[in-house]
């Protein structure tokens, strides 16, 4: 038996394609300075609790058809399920 370790190999490979090719720096001498950046969004758990004093609090509203477990997007004046669709506009 030869057991040879290619799969490291492919691995290291894997990653340098992942990495994203660079900008082809086509019309870089003209600079216009008018892009706004777009604000990142954070994605994961994290972002729809928070803990406060020892307790779990949940930052967005859960989708009164879904559920718990089901949080709803905050769209600025409308907050929408991703799951079934719903859409629940922001009481002021
Ligand atoms: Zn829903």
């Amino acid at each position: 038996m030869s057991e040879k370790k290619e799969k490291e190999k492919t691995s290291e490979k894997e990653e340098a394609e992942k990495a994203a090719p660079e900008e082809a720096p086509k019309e870089s001498k003209a600079k216009k300075g008018k892009r706004e950046k777009r604000k990142r969004e954070e994605k994961g758990v994290f972002t729809r609790y928070k803990v406060e004093n020892g307790k779990v609090v949940r930052l967005r509203p859960i989708c009164e058809r879904c559920g718990p477990g089901y949080f709803m997007a905050d769209h600025g004046d409308r907050y929408s399920c991703g799951h079934c669709g719903f859409t629940r506009y922001k009481q002021t």
